[in-house]
């Protein structure tokens, strides 16, 4: 149970006052739905009131703090022209300035006469003073109060800064004395301050350097999420190797013919992979490993393998892929070597249906079916497997923890393996993943040839156009990707449409469409027919992204690449410069270009290797912001900035090592703080898995 101390924060945002429903709504698309999450709703500027000159020597465009007495109203005699209210002090004449006013209300607030004070930024026009409309205006006896430095949030539509700041204040009032759950020790060395001082501060910034991630409140706030991240992982992780593990141990047999059929030797890498595997799960503890690689560093082949040795010991095994085109791939390129060797694999997707699903989850659940591999079909409830050792999960790019439970819950110390094809940094796996075990495939299988990437503005599509043709005519075939344009799906699609209707004016009925709106079946017709060359060019959605495998294509055009992460692009790209044939990446740009996406760009131009790529990715763009989208599944952290801390994350990792180490149980006095700090980050659902005692 959530401790009562929490309470205050874990209420609705409407409790505080002057949140309404429409106040409220805006500020729960901002924030979020709770108390809690103002207070993470940290300042990204300050404006400082403090400067308090006389009208006269006030200079233009300063922000001030100033008392005036109101001498009279000039209502607007038209639309255009605005609202006065003329003041002075003993220097000078001031007029505030109103569009659009309410003149009832104006006399209510600057009534003719009386001293008032009022804060904003003045200009010079025509050699009086202005102010257009005053961020604030108060009684005389307030100007102290507002000369101070404020706090100015992000906001968003239907929601001004004001109220908002005054929110915010209350939610923080709100706060609580929490009890220390960091080190004393690591407290005092960095000298940083208490939970609550640090909120405090974090909201009232005194200077520019307080709203930097190096400020110590910043920093104390920062390292706290990530306390609450690796705990909870440490913990999650504990209990799973908690659980009574299975030696899964192969005679190699199968393994040993599966790679005689496949034609060719493993890499170095893939035999350091698969040996890595091999051991985990030999071991009787249950594995948790993350394979690696880049598209086409060979991880089926990999993961193949260790489906293999399951078998062999006379279990079963799974591969679950995030799309049906990929498991329909998986099962491609599977299928042959296990028939030829005499294994039963059965391909299951949401387009299994009737009699035949019904046969494959008979032989699912008698053991006659060894291998099974699909997408999340796989994780339905009436699929049972007779004894389910492994299990691969292949993310590409996504990352989905409860999904990778459910799979593995379906049999007995599932040893599980995650594939993984963005070559994420190690900072960003440890904040998936905490201390998982991981193998990369640095290497490619031999003969990939580079593939020539060339960045160019898109009014030079006719060069483009010039250069298809000839590659069209040396037997090329093409991806043509569209831009994703944010939280549109009918705009890409629209977009895309557009492209495809007119590359079909210039080269004919040899051009497709593909995108994620059509059905699987329309899919897999596009599909067969560009791998079989009936068309040449497939114009596409990001849906190419996620793997599809077309050995002959070897060119791909990106449609105003700078709106693609560097991830995504490096997976794009990977999709040619797999056959025998020269490829190359034509990445289309619209200007004007900015800085960061200039050299997000050149790095495409520059290098084709995954991790290099990730890590500039990292360095250019932040970690929010890595893998082009908020899908990734990645922890979404409200007050740690991954590029900017990173330091701390591994100190919080071995943090969170040492706690479960010392006192799994959370049940020493830090201990017992440390749960308060899970539930206020809201892990409340690892914490009830903590047994104490
Ligand atoms: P990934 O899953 O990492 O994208 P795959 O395992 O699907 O990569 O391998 C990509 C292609 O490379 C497949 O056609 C596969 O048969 C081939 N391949 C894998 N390993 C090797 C190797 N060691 N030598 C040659 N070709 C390989
Ligand atoms: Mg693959």
């Amino acid at each position: 149970m959530r401790p009562e101390v929490l309470f205050p924060l874990f209420a609705e945002i409407r409790t505080l006052s002057g949140v309404g429903p429409r106040i409220g709504a805006a500020i729960e698309r901002l924030a979020g739905p709770k108390v809690v999450d103002l207070l993470w709703h940290l300042p990204t500027a300050l404006i400082d009131r403090r400067f308090s000159p006389a009208i006269a020597s006030a200079p233009d465009k300063a922000i001030v703090t100033i008392a005036v007495e109101v001498d009279r109203h000039v209502p607007a005699p038209n639309r255009r022209i605005p609202y006065r209210v003329v003041c002075h002090d003993g220097t000078g004449a001031l007029d505030l300035v109103f569009f659009n006013a309410k003149g009832n209300y104006l006399e209510n607030v600057l009534p003719v006469g009386e001293k008032r004070v009022v804060s904003g930024r003045v200009e010079r026009y025509r050699d009086r003073l202005q102010m257009t409309h005053p961020d604030h205006i108060g009684r005389p006896g307030e100007l102290e109060a507002l000369k101070r430095i404020e706090p100015v949030y992000p906001l968003t539509a239907g929601l001004t800064s004001k109220p908002l700041g005054r929110i915010v204040s209350e939610a923080v009032r709100r706060a609580p004395d929490l009890p220390e759950w960091q080190d004393a020790a690591w407290i005092a060395r960095k000298s940083w301050p208490s939970w609550h001082e640090a909120l405090v501060r974090a909201h009232a910034p005194e200077e520019e350097a307080a709203l930097l991630p190096s400020h110590p409140a910043r920093q104390r706030l920062a390292y706290d999420e990530l306390l609450a991240n690796q705990l909870t992982l440490a913990l999650v992780r504990r209990q799973r190797r908690g659980r009574p593990g299975r030696a899964i141990v192969g005679d190699k047999s199968l393994r040993k013919r599966a790679l005689a059929t496949f034609g060719f030797p493993l890499t170095g890498a893939q035999e350091t992979a698969a040996a890595e595997i091999a051991a985990d799960m030999e071991s009787p503890e249950c594995m948790i490993r993350l394979l690696q690689g880049d598209v086409g560093s060979g991880k089926t082949v990999v993961a193949f393998l260790a489906m293999l040795t399951a078998v062999e010991a006379g279990a079963q095994a799974a591969l679950m892929a995030p799309t049906e085109i990929l498991a329909r791939q998986h099962f491609a390129t599977v299928e042959p070597v296990a028939k030829s060797i005499g294994i039963s694999v059965a391909l299951l997707t949401g387009r299994e249906r009737g009699a035949n699903r019904g046969r494959i989850y008979a032989d699912l659940a008698s053991g006659a079916t060894s291998l099974a591999i699909g997408t999340h079909a796989l994780q339905q409830e009436a699929v049972a497997f007779a004894d389910l050792a492994f299990a691969a999960i292949d993310e590409q790019h996504r990352f989905g923890v409860d999904q990778r439970v459910a799979l593995a819950d379906k049999g007995r110390s599932v040893d599980v393996l995650v594939m993984t094809a963005t070559p994420i940094p190690r900072t960003l796996t440890m904040t998936a993943y905490g201390d998982i075990d991981v193998s990369r495939l640095h290497e490619k299988p031999p003969g990939r040839r580079p593939v020539d990437t060339r960045v160019l503005p898109v009014d030079r599509l006719n060069d483009v156009i010039a250069r298809l043709r000839r590659a069209i005519g040396n037997g090329a075939r093409i991806y043509w990707v569209c831009p994703v344009v944010d939280e549109s799906e009918t705009l890409d699609l629209a977009a895309a449409t557009e492209r495809h209707a007119a590359l079909e004016t210039l080269f004919g009925d040899r051009v497709g469409l593909l995108h994620g709106r059509m059905k699987g079946a329309e899919k897999d017709a596009v599909m067969a027919r560009f791998s079989d060359g009936g068309i040449d060019i497939l114009v596409a959605t990001t849906v190419i992204e996620v793997g599809i495998d077309v050995p002959e294509a070897s060119v791909v055009v990106v449609e105003r690449a700078e709106r693609f992460g560097l991830a995504q692009l490096h997976q794009l790209r990977g999709r040619v410069g797999r056959g025998e044939r020269a490829s190359f990446c034509l990445l289309l740009y619209g200007s004007p270009l900015t800085e960061t996406a200039r050299a997000r760009l050149n790095v495409m131009r520059e290098t084709d290797d995954g991790f290099l790529i990730a890590e500039e990715d990292l360095r250019l763009r932040g970690a929010g912001e890595l893998l082009g989208t908020r899908q990734s599944g990645l922890p979404d952290f409200r007050l740690a900035d991954i590029s900017a801390h990173a330091d701390l994350l591994e100190v919080a990792n071995d943090d969170a090592r040492l706690i479960v180490e010392r006192d799994a149980g959370l049940a020493t006095d830090r201990g017992s703080a440390l749960r308060t700090l899970l539930y206020l980050f809201e892990r409340d659902a690892v914490v009830r898995t903590v047994r104490s005692g």
